[in-house]
């Protein structure tokens, strides 16, 4: 059949999706254009021997294009009402599904000769030659899956045509066929389950995930210029004795615990170093990161490019800032004060008051006594005294002479103060990684990597990159050793996707004895003849079609001509030893499973589905310049039965088969069932039109799940090759079949010993399942579409060990949810993934991997097995000595993922990182990185959750935090009063978003929080980069008035807390599911005009879901930024209006995370004051 048979006249997503990016990714390639070589790998090299390039279809280029079967002018009118060069000129998507141009000014395209490395800093650079590709065909020595032989079991077919009228049943193993009408048209039965939502659903009850954080097209013009920032830094010691101070990593005294002295501003503005704390020596360079949030600048982090909120906005209050500690926290001391005049609790509604240096406040404590230890006259008004932060003595005052102070959150660490400098201070320059254990910018600065020997910290991010020599250092500090790995990550398009190295039949060379892959650390002696392993020190022969002679300084001459020499991230093609049962793998399948329940069919998602398919077919994954997509696709329906497809491409109409005995499931056809998508193009097509009318009246309520499973399982076997089952499913599996459910929902049982259940599988069955679909390479992706508890922490359990994703739409209805399901479905299906995924870390002597968090599936004590990994997913490995470690060697990382790309073609993906070592714990604490710190620390605390309680788990990460603090205090500061807070500069946001992390649904769960609703959130975390934890944990939250219209940036964010609101803004906020948008009540009339459409703000209506497209600058822009970050994340986030004081708005407050919380999470001030007590027990 002809490719373009079926001629799609019209754009293949017709309705204009503003927030769907998915077919204009840049990294997608957009379309093929004729003539055009799609390989996103250049052949890694022409003519060097010993490295022909067969190269490589790249396989992976998440979907380098596709087809061209849909007008490729089609995308253009989603986007074309927004401000066309919004996106941001680096990494923005295209706008429009347009081919590239030949020139592929940002797209590599064409051959990229490997060797033109050798000429520079063009190693890394776009391959900008057109020519064509030499994709040597010998690199796919399998051709898409001949038919499988069939298995015994027989089977009957049924022609059906479309109304069916009746659907023939095979009831038992090939039993005999009873027909039996299943289209009765009753009505359907009340009772639970039934019907659609008669409500508008719980907002808290749907999450979206949001994913690996497509590049951040943040505009480094955001960020304030990194100007003055060294003025008055209260760095509370000098750099480290004999540590150079290059590394721009100095520890800060948390200036905001100050009170306010009496009768002095506390203006932030004109702090001085404290006492005792000797500036550090002039530094050249840029200014430090995140020193500023000390500095003047911190007094308005949140406006740099705008002026503070208008005064008029203020209160008559000093403000609404989270103020003493409040009893109920098990936050800090709560020192019972009595109430103050001038001084109001946080209350709901309060918005606008100001925030900031606030000139009056003095004088709201008139006479308020210096407590602490200032013996003597004041100290200048600069001076913060540390002394004075709420400590366990203040509360053996008596009332009336505690001190009634008050810590100002503009003088803590500001998150956004962090991330602003360091966008100002990494953002411009390009990241180049051939220095050990450099530091990456952090993951909210949008910056570009140039591989010179490690892996680019997409794809490995480490929570030091300088690791104590020994275990007692690293034991005595408590920081975990860890390392994020995203092993298939997504790279913007300026950056070059790792080459594919071909060896031929002889395999990658590796090491003799721990079998490490030949890596650029690899030492060639002996004139070249043999190489010392940088891992294990064994000394292996070069084999000698490998061998090459040394230049002077002791490097191969071809060593800039091969990736595996010179780059940190490379690929080697597998020879069939490093394949199942020794051969070479089929291309992958892909099911899709379908419950075509009562709930399923009636809320219109059957339908959905089946006309979202027809297209997305179209669109399967492709490898390199592959003309079509070489996966193979089959479909299944269900609700107590399974149904089965014939799609044969000699057909004339699609044949059902009916599984009724799900007690042994097995696939009644082989030859048929998983077919090629252009051969089968009229049948699927038919078949996709049918199941939405044979099923309309279906009367049937009850599901099986563990089935469906099973039978996407066994026609993966049958069929030889791994693959990918998408089940769409939207009920507890009640029906009677093995892996049946019952409703064991509890909520009584948070904050119980028994919590944990809540959390974990009520039956093994499925964790059983799981290991035969990872042995099969099945990768299970969920969608959930519940209207009530259907058990996430059981059904989740296959996804999770397969590698797979989950999504959670819950009370879906068509109207506002339909965009939000296909966006994500059409992502799921066309990214980029591996099959049958192995992935092992090897380590240099002294350190090893202990322990992996993540989803994937362990059977022994090193191997991570995946039966999928897609490019959103990430691992994250914990490291423990077991030996001393060299300063001078360092260590290093050596991650190896073996897998079957889309195509069939088994691949080895390397990556290499080195890390130095040290032996002062200063090193330590300047080399970390807090995000990942937090990355790591979640994740463990997650997994935690499964065999402790809730509040063990709590206790436990306040305890290891306050220990990383108080060895630093002890080992690394400078003397000082014991009052003093000072935190490591590279971790001064560390309380802010361990606060966030305990805080969590998981955590500590709000009341509207369902228990699924968790365990989804438990399951999503586990998977996530460290952008992605984040912005999950601190939500970004955006000013939409400040947005400048004419540019193309973001407006600047602020703080997460009510008291940066004003009730006169709009803001939006994001945490990679969510995307909130706020109207404050006093938003002028005009804005709600532009941005709503209605006249006032009582008319705006929260149940939108998207923002009407109006043709005004504002709304154009708004729009765009909210499109924006959705290209942004993994899963479109849900967009939820919040009208202030409206009842929603408990729902956006809870994203408040510096605030006290509803459930009882504390403020960020109160846990600061909370950790600093906590590190002065440890300390005394
Ligand atoms: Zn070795």
């Amino acid at each position: 059949m002809s490719v373009n048979q079926q001629a799609h006249t019209g754009p293949p997503y017709g309705q204009p999706q503003p927030g769907y990016q998915g077919y204009q990714q840049p990294a997608y390639g957009g379309q093929p254009l004729p003539g055009v070589p799609q390989s996103q790998y250049g052949a890694y090299n022409g003519p060097m021997p010993g490295y022909q390039q067969p190269v490589p279809p790249q396989g992976y280029f998440p979907s380098l294009g596709f087809p061209s079967k849909g007008s490729p002018v089609s995308l253009n009118s989603d986007t074309s009402s927004l401000a066309p060069n919004f996106i941001g000129s680096l990494r923005a998507p295209p706008t429009s599904g347009a081919p590239p141009p030949a020139s592929g000014a940002s797209l590599p395209s064409g051959h990229l000769a490997y060797s033109q490395f050798g000429h520079g800093d063009v190693q890394n650079g776009i391959p900008t030659s057109a020519a064509p590709m030499q994709r040597p065909p010998a690199s796919q020595p399998f051709l898409p899956g001949s038919a499988p032989t069939p298995v015994s079991q027989t089977s009957t077919f049924q022609q059906y045509g479309p109304p069916p009228a009746s659907v023939q049943q095979l009831s038992n193993h090939m039993a005999g066929m009873t027909i039996g009408s299943t289209t009765a048209s009753a009505p359907p039965p009340a009772g639970l389950g039934y019907g659609p939502p008669t409500s508008v659903p719980p907002v808290s009850g749907s999450f979206s995930t949001t994913g690996s954080g497509l590049y951040t097209p943040y505009t480094a013009s955001q960020g304030p210029p990194p100007t003055s920032v060294s003025q008055g830094l209260p760095l509370a010691q000098p750099p480290f004795p004999g540590q150079p101070i290059s590394t721009q990593r100095l520890p800060t005294q948390v200036p905001g615990f100050a009170p306010p002295p009496s009768s002095t501003g506390i203006g932030p503005s004109s702090y001085p170093p404290t006492t005792g704390a000797p500036r550090p020596p002039t530094m050249s360079g840029p200014p430090l990161p995140g020193q500023t949030a000390a500095g003047p600048p911190a007094s308005q982090p949140n406006h740099v490019s705008s002026p503070p909120p208008p005064a008029t906005m203020a209160g008559p209050h000093p403000g609404p800032h989270p103020g003493p500690p409040m009893s109920g926290l098990h936050g800090p001391p709560p020192p019972t004060h009595p109430p103050q005049p001038g001084y109001q609790m946080q209350q709901n509604g309060s918005f606008g008051q100001v925030r900031g240096p606030q000139p009056n406040y003095g004088g709201a404590y008139p006479g308020t006594p210096n407590y602490g230890s200032q013996p003597g006259p004041p100290p200048p008004p600069k001076r913060l005294d540390p002394d004075s932060i709420p400590s366990p003595q203040l509360n053996e005052l008596p009332p009336q002479q505690k001190p009634r102070h008050r810590i100002d959150p503009d003088a803590i660490p500001s998150p956004i103060q962090v991330i602003e400098d360091d966008r100002s201070n990494r953002g411009s320059e390009p990241f180049v990684t051939g220095v050990r254990g450099q530091v990456p910018p952090l993951v909210t600065t949008n910056f570009v990597v140039k591989d010179q020997g490690n892996a680019s910290p997409r794809y490995i991010r480490c929570t030091s990159y300088n690791i104590p020599c020994t275990s007692d250092m690293a034991k005595q500090s408590q920081v975990p050793l860890a390392a994020v790995i995203k092993p298939l990550a997504t790279l913007p398009p300026e950056e070059t996707l790792p080459y594919l190295v071909d060896h031929g039949e002889s395999g990658p060379v590796r090491c003799n004895r721990c079998k490490a892959y030949m890596c650029p650390f690899m030492q060639f002696i002996e004139g070249g003849r043999r190489f010392q392993c940088c891992f294990c020190s064994c000394v292996t022969e070069v084999p000698p079609h490998y061998f090459q002679h040394l230049d002077h300084t002791g490097k191969r001459v071809d060593f800039y001509d091969r990736p595996e020499l010179s780059l940190g991230s490379y690929e080697f093609l597998a020879t069939v030893d490093y394949c199942k049962n020794n051969k070479f793998p089929s291309p992958p399948a892909f099911i899709f499973m379908i419950d075509v329940s009562y709930n399923a069919v009636k809320s219109g998602l059957v339908r959905l589905i089946c006309e979202e398919l027809k297209s997305l077919i179209d669109f399967l994954p492709r490898e390199g310049n592959m003309e079509e997509s070489a996966i193979r696709v089959g479909f299944v329906t269900y609700n107590k039965v399974l149904h089965f497809y014939n799609v044969k491409s000699s057909l004339a109409q699609p044949q059902m088969m009916v599984v009724s005995d799900v007690a042994d499931m097995f696939v009644p056809l082989l030859d048929g069932f998983l077919v090629n998508v252009n051969e089968s193009r009229t049948v699927i097509a038919s078949l996709l039109d049918q199941i939405p009318e044979m099923f309309a009246d279906t009367r049937e309520t009850e599901t099986v799940f563990a089935p469906v499973i099973q039978a996407g399982l066994e026609a993966l076997k049958a069929a030889e090759c791994a693959g990918k089952l998408f089940i769409f499913h939207t009920s507890l599996p009640i029906a009677e079949a093995p892996g049946k459910l019952k409703n064991r929902d509890d909520k009584k049982l948070i904050n119980t010993d028994k919590e944990k259940t809540l959390f974990q599988p009520q039956t093994s069955f499925y964790n059983n399942l799981a290991k035969d679909c990872v042995a099969q390479g099945c990768c299970v992706d969920l969608f959930l579409f519940p209207n009530q508890y259907l058990d996430v922490a059981t059904l989740g359990v296959v996804t999770y060990q397969t590698g797979g994703s989950i999504y959670k739409y819950a009370y879906f209805q068509l109207e506002t949810d339909q965009d939000r399901f296909l966006n994500d479905l059409r992502r799921d299906v066309q990214k980029e993934v591996g099959f049958d995924a192995v992935m092992r870390v090897r380590t240099s002597t002294g350190i090893r991997a202990t322990d992996f968090f993540g989803a994937f599936y362990m059977s022994n004590t090193t191997d991570v097995e995946m039966a999928g990994l897609d490019c959103d997913k990430t691992i994250t490995v914990e490291f423990k000595h077991d030996d001393k470690l060299s300063e001078d060697s360092g260590a290093l990382l050596q991650c190896a993922l073996l897998y079957t790309s889309c195509a069939g073609q088994r691949r080895l993906r390397i990556h290499n990182l080195s890390l130095n070592c040290c032996t002062q714990l200063a090193d330590l604490y300047r080399n970390c990185e807090t995000d990942t710190l937090i990355n790591y620390l979640a994740k463990h605390a997650y997994r935690g959750v499964l065999g402790s309680p809730v509040k063990t788990v709590r206790d436990a990460l306040i305890n290891q935090c306050a220990q990383i603090l108080a060895c630093y205090r002890k080992n690394c500061a400078s003397p000082s009063s014991a009052g003093q807070l000072i935190l490591p500069e590279c971790m001064k946001l560390l309380p802010v978003y361990l606060n966030c992390v305990l805080k969590s649904d998981v955590l500590q769960p709000g009341p509207e929080v369902t228990t699924d609703d968790r365990a989804y959130i438990r399951q999503l975390v586990t998977s996530m980069d460290v952008a992605e934890t984040n912005v999950f944990f601190y939500p970004r939250l955006l000013p939409l008035t400040k947005a400048e219209v004419d540019s193309d940036s973001l407006p600047a964010a602020i703080r997460n807390s009510e008291e940066r609101l004003s009730k006169s803004d709009i803001y939006l906020l994001e945490n990679g599911l969510n995307i909130f948008v706020w109207v404050g009540v006093n938003v002028q009339q005009s804005l709600i005009q532009n941005l709503f459409g209605v006249s006032s703000f009582s008319q705006i209506s929260n149940a939108l879901s998207t923002l009407p497209v109006l043709e005004n600058s504002f709304s154009k822009k708004v729009r765009s930024i909210v499109d924006m970050l959705q290209v942004q994340r993994s899963r479109n986030m849900k967009l939820i209006i919040v009208k202030q004081e409206d009842k929603l708005e408990m729902l956006f407050k809870h994203f408040l995370v510096e605030d006290k919380s509803l459930s009882g999470g504390a403020s960020y001030v109160d846990f600061l004051c909370h950790m600093h007590k906590e590190i002065r027990q440890l300390l005394s």
